[in-house]
């Protein structure tokens, strides 16, 4: 980041203060993603903004090693006390928060002190995962649905459903609605463009759509997404719950992500002469994504409370296989309604969870399906049937695996992946399997229901 850059940034914030204050803006929270998918944060008082903006807020490099309960791994290239980075939070997503009066939040962009991009940084390589495809004269679209569980506030830490209806029940919604509405009211205020809201599956379960958007807006909307959903559930006297697993028996939190694939104006997921209507560069690419699943959940399921949720029947999409409207495989196709193809059809990757650091996620995908399209990789025939129903015999003649059931699995076989570490990077790839090989450490002894418990309210 060079002086020019720094001025024009401070000229920008300076130039909405007036504004934000009208609005009743105090604070401004900055927010990134660590790499066990934990939101942090630092905020400065409304004033201080155009120097954040030139400057950014200081912020250790340790937590680049933080795990899901604090604690603090030492890892190859992160987790020592030294060193300070700057968080430069990102005015063109600057959003006045419509659940917490007087704040406004921005998602940041961590750089070294000398301006450079801070080789660790999540949100960077996004960003550079973007601009790869563009290299490529492809666009993505994104979004991330957001699933979670409330509970009643005033039951500690246990998880007691703060709505009693049925699963996709109008009882639920009609209890709620008041919460409900004042979600909607939230979105809307923020720019969030919501597609639909509805009562999940699971105990006292939601789940919001939100439109597809670039792939690094889509992220920085699952975060705002979520803090949305956390303070309104507050104000109505609940607690959200994100995780993967709310309760050991019960199905999880998903964070399912919608993708599709761009040349111009032409969504190459439509209209091809492949399977299901896939031209030859969005089969490409699925099946790079597809091939790489076992390493790709190390990004996208990345705690071990995600393994207690990736197992069949519970729509979570537990096998290594690929089908239209399939939802108990990891990739799911969907093709949209005739005349709405263009819009609609996109690749779902279910085997994800909102444990992910979002920005990791989207990097990873494009990343894993840039490799596909260098490569010419070929989908197998798609599987129109639920894997696990099949014996282990026909499973194993069309080729169809189960995903691996542990993080310690998924942490080898990311490090195994050459795509993905050389994409992200010696330090941050490193990092990452420390992490992770630290989390399944910190659970190796644990039962799932201390599992569910420990991490319930960490996402
Ligand atoms: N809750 C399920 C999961 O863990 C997903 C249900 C659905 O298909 O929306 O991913
Ligand atoms: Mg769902």
């Amino acid at each position: 980041m060079e002086q020019q850059e720094r001025n024009q940034q401070a000229a920008a914030a300076e130039s909405v203060l007036e504004k934000l204050a009208e609005q009743g803006v105090v604070g401004v929270a900055a927010t990134w993603v660590d790499n066990s998918g934990v939101t942090r944060v630092k905020a400065v008082p409304l004033r201080r903004l155009p120097a954040a903006a030139a400057w950014g807020i200081g912020a250790s490099p340790v937590f680049d090693a933080f795990l899901v309960d604090d604690s603090i791994t030492s890892g190859r290239h992160a987790g020592g006390p030294v060193g300070d980075l700057r968080l430069h939070p990102d005015l063109s997503r600057l959003t006045v928060l419509a659940e917490q009066p007087g704040w406004a939040w921005a998602p940041a962009d961590r750089h070294r002190q000398d301006g450079s991009v801070h080789p660790q940084d999540q949100r960077s390589l996004a960003k550079r995962a973007v601009a790869e495809l563009a290299g490529a004269g492809l666009t993505a679209m994104a979004a991330f649905e957001v699933e979670w569980a409330v509970g009643e506030a005033g039951a500690g830490d246990a998880f007691v459903p703060a709505a009693r209806g049925p699963a996709y029940g109008y009882t639920r919604l009609s209890e709620r609605s008041d919460y409900v509405r004042d979600l909607l009211v939230a979105f809307e205020r923020q720019g969030v463009v919501v597609e639909q809201i509805h009562p999940e599956y699971g105990a006292g379960q939601f789940e919001v759509s939100v439109a597809a958007e670039d792939p690094v807006g889509a992220a920085d909307t699952l975060v705002l997404v979520r803090e949305t959903v956390r303070a309104t559930s507050a104000r109505h006297g609940m607690r959200a719950s994100f995780s993967p697993k709310v309760l050991a028996e019960d199905v999880g939190n998903g964070g399912h992500v919608h993708l599709s694939l761009w040349r111009g104006d032409q969504n190459l997921f439509t209209g091809g002469a492949g399977q299901h209507g896939l031209t030859e560069e969005a089969g490409a690419f699925t099946a790079g994504i597809l091939l790489r699943l076992p390493a790709l959940l190390a990004v996208g399921a990345p705690s071990v409370a995600s393994y207690l949720r990736l197992v069949p029947h519970h729509w979570a999409g537990a096998f290594q296989a690929w089908g239209p409207e399939n939802r108990e495989t990891a990739l799911r196709v969907v093709a949209g309604s005739p005349g709405n193809q263009g819009r609609a059809a996109n690749l779902e990757v279910k085997a994800f969870d909102l444990a992910a650091n979002p920005y990791l996620v989207v990097a990873a995908l494009i990343y894993a399906g840039l490799a596909g399209l260098r490569d010419g990789a070929r989908l197998p025939p798609s599987v129109d049937v639920d894997p696990a129903t099949l014996s282990d015999d026909e499973r194993a003649r069309r080729g169809i695996l189960a995903l691996p059931s542990s993080l310690g699995d998924v942490a080898d076989a990311f490090e195994a992946d050459p795509v993905l570490t050389r994409a992200f990077g010696t330090e941050l790839a490193d990092t990452i399997v420390d992490v992770r090989r630290a989390e399944a450490e910190l659970f190796a002894d644990a039962t799932p229901e201390d599992v569910a418990a420990a991490v319930r309210w960490r996402y």
